[in-house]
C-alpha cells in the first residue's frame, strides 16, 4: 500500500532513502534546510571505506550492501568510479569488512611507501559527489518526488503532515531529535589537479589525523583532519600545508599538482549509527543518521534497513 512520506534531509542518507521508497511505490516529499551543493555529503572525499563509524558488525553489513549497490550503479554519469585502493599498515591487520572485497590481497613490498611494513590492496569505489548527488536528486524529481527547502525546529513539524517521517538530518539530529550523543568531527580537504593518479591511498594508522589521496576523474582529494568537537567551517592554511606534505610523502607524483581549492565539513559522528523506528504520537519516525566519516560508504545499506522498518 502506498504511504505518504516526508523525508527530512537531502544529503546522501535522505536521497538514498527517498529513492528506495519511491521504488516501492510510496509518495515521497523531501523537506530539507539545504540541498546539494550545500550539504556535508557534498564535501565528502567519498571513497568507499568504513571510517569513524560504529558498531563494527552492522557497519560491515551496511558497507557490503552499499558496495553491491554501487557495483550496480557504476556509471560515469552518476559519478561512481571503480578504483583500486591501498590501505597502509604498520602491523598486519584483519578488517571485518575487507576479506570479501574484490581484488583483496596483501600489498607487495614495492607498492609500499617508505615507513610502512604492510598494506592491503582492494577494489573500492570513489563517488564524485558533484555528479552523484545531483544525479540522485534528478532521479528522485523525475519519479515525481518534491523537494521543499525548509529548516525545521522539531520533528513534530513533519509528523503533523505525513503518515510516516524518515529522519535523515545528519548533524541536524542534535537539535531535531535532541540527540546529545552527536559529535561533530571537523574535516578539511584539499583539492588538486589530477596528474594521472588512479589509486586511492589511505593511512589511518600513523597516529593523528587520517591521510588519504583520492583520485577522481579531473582532480584528487587530499585529506585530512579529524578535529573533534570543532565546528569552524573556514579552512586553515597550516592544515592545508600539512595535508599536502603528508600526501606528497605517500604519492610523489602530486609534487607539481596545482591546488584548486579547499573544503571543510563536519562529520556527523555518534557512538552508533542510529537506524531505528520510534513512535511520535500516532506517526512512526524512522531515524537514519549518525554516519560519521562513512555516510557515503553506508548510504545504501542503511537506506535498505531503514526502509525495511516501514513494514515493522
Ligand atoms: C571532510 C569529510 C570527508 C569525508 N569523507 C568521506 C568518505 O570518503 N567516505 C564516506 O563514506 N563518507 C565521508 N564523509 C562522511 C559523509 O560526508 C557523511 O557521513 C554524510 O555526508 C552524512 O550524510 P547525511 O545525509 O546524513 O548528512 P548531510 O549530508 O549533512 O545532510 C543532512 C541534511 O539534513 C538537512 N537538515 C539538517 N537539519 C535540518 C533541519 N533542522 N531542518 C531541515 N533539514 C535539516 C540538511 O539541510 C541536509 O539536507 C566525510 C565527511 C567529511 C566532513
Amino acid at each position: 500500500m502506498a504511504v505518504d512520506i516526508i523525508v527530512i534531509g537531502c544529503g546522501v542518507a535522505g536521497l538514498s532513502c527517498a529513492r528506495l521508497l519511491q521504488e516501492q511505490g510510496h509518495r515521497v516529499r523531501i523537506w530539507a534546510a539545504t540541498q546539494s551543493p550545500r550539504t556535508t555529503s557534498d564535501v565528502a572525499a567519498a571513497f568507499w571505506y568504513p571510517y569513524r563509524v560504529y558498531p563494527e558488525e552492522r557497519v560491515a553489513r551496511w558497507a557490503r550492501d552499499s558496495f553491491a549497490a554501487f557495483a550496480r550503479i557504476k556509471d560515469v554519469d552518476a559519478g561512481v568510479l571503480t578504483r583500486s585502493a591501498i590501505e597502509l599498515l604498520h602491523e598486519p591487520a584483519e578488517r571485518s569488512w575487507s576479506a570479501a572485497l574484490p581484488g583483496a590481497r596483501p600489498a607487495r613490498a614495492d607498492e609500499l611507501p617508505e615507513g610502512f611494513a604492510h598494506g592491503q590492496v582492494f577494489d573500492s569505489y570513489v563517488i564524485e559527489t558533484p555528479r552523484y548527488l545531483p544525479w540522485l536528486r534528478r532521479r528522485f524529481l523525475e519519479a515525481e518526488g518534491t523537494i521543499e527547502v525548509r529548516a525545521l525546529a522539531g520533528l513534530a513539524e513533519a509528523t503533523d503532515h505525513a503518515e510516516v517521517v524518515f529522519h535523515c538530518a545528519g548533524l541536524g539530529a542534535r537539535e531535531l531529535a535532541g540527540d546529545g550523543s552527536m559529535l561533530p568531527v571537523r574535516g578539511q580537504l584539499v583539492r588538486v589537479r589530477n596528474p594521472g593518479i588512479d589509486r586511492v591511498i589511505i593511512d589511518e594508522h600513523s597516529g593523528g589525523a587520517i591521510t588519504y589521496v583520492v583520485p577522481r576523474s579531473e582532480d584528487v582529494i587530499l585529506g585530512g583532519t579529524t578535529d573533534e568537537g570543532e565546528e569552524l567551517l573556514d579552512s586553515d592554511r597550516a592544515a592545508t600545508e600539512a595535508i599536502v606534505a603528508r600526501c606528497l610523502a605517500l604519492e610523489p607524483r602530486l609534487r607539481d599538482a596545482p591546488i584548486l581549492g579547499t573544503q571543510v565539513g563536519l562529520r556527523p559522528c555518534r557512538p552508533e549509527v542510529r537506524v531505528e523506528r520510534e513512535m511520535h504520537g500516532d506517526t512512526p519516525v524512522i531515524h537514519n543518521y549518525g554516519h560519521g566519516g562513512a555516510g557515503i560508504t553506508l548510504s545504501w545499506g542503511c537506506a535498505v534497513e531503514a526502509v525495511g522498518l516501514l513494514r515493522a
